[in-house]
């Protein structure tokens, strides 16, 4: 496996891969990978003859105050692992060869950044959808694995795909959780133990909302309630950004529920800011 730090060599990288008749997987994280990334990378190695992971801590996608410098970073144990799982090439540029120059591009996905993270975190979506955009252009045609477990981001990138024409197929993959419901994340880093302990509430709550529309509920705000209630009686859980459920694709509130829906959650829980989700599914009746 390769380790790549320059765009150019990055673009000849998977230009070649090409050239031999050969498919290209994309992976893209910020690192301090865990079994979740692994789950992206493996799925990559399957799908396609050249898999590249790019690791890149995007300073665009984190606001004033948030965690950019705390971020956990490790590139040698994160190379490694690539290495093991299969991993034709690591594409892990610094920040001035990423961007040579401040930015001033910014980009707008409308009501799916208005809402949720993009109404907590305004640099977030449009720093996801720069950064994204700009390693789709560095790799060329290819796969893209993205993670459920950021679901707004998901729905974001694959409108960028779709509305740039960009030649990369979004490919979406389950969340892989600890045995007790956590969804893997790098910033579980910042959980004390005590916090760890606490964490699985987010799952918890999801899970009570969709039963409930398994059970037949069918009003959003009574779901929201419910997982309201069940995240109110953890005591160490911190403000709670939202808890709601919205139609799947477009993040829009429906009312009734019905079709793919995607209950989300966002808590603050001692140093980590965590967020989940989980699907839900109304036949139309
Ligand atoms: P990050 O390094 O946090 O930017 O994540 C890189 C990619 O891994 C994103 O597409 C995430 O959605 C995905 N990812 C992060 N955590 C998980 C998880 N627990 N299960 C599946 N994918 C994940």
């Amino acid at each position: 496996m390769t380790i790549i730090g320059e765009v150019a060599a990055a673009r000849a990288f998977c230009e070649t891969a090409r050239a031999g008749g050969g498919s290209v997987g994309l992976v893209p994280t910020m690192g301090a990978l865990h079994a979740g990334h692994l789950s992206l990378l493996r799925r990559s190695v399957a799908e396609n003859d050249v898999t590249v992971v790019s690791i890149f801590v995007n300073p665009l996608q984190f606001g004033a105050g948030e965690d950019l410098e705390a971020y956990p970073r490790g590139l040698s144990d994160d190379a490694a692992l690539c290495a093991a799982e299969g991993a034709a090439a690591v594409f892990a540029p610094t920040v001035a060869e990423m961007y040579p120059a401040p930015p001033v591009t910014s980009l707008d996905f409308g009501g799916l950044s208005a809402v949720l993270e993009g109404a907590r975190r305004p640099a977030y979506l449009s720093g996801v959808g720069v950064v994204v955009a700009k390693l789709f252009a560095v790799v060329g045609a290819c796969r893209g694995y993205f993670g459920e477990k950021d679901w707004q981001q998901l729905a974001v990138v694959r409108r960028l795909a779709a509305d740039l024409s960009l030649p990369v197929e979004v490919v979406g993959c389950p969340t892989v959780r600890e045995a007790d419901g956590l969804a893997l994340s790098s910033r579980n880093a910042y959980l004390a133990s005590a916090e760890r302990a606490a964490a699985p509430v987010l799952y918890r709550a999801l899970s009570t909302g969709v039963k409930r529309i398994e059970a037949g509920e069918r009003q959003a705000p009574a779901v929201e309630s419910a997982m309201a209630e069940v995240l109110a009686a953890e005591p160490r859980l911190g403000p709670v950004d939202y808890a709601c459920v919205v139609d799947a694709a477009t993040l829009e509130r429906r009312e009734p529920l019905v079709g793919e829906l995607r209950l989300l959650v966002a808590a603050q829980l001692g140093g980590a800011r965590l967020i989940d989700n989980l699907p839900a599914t109304v036949p139309p009746p």
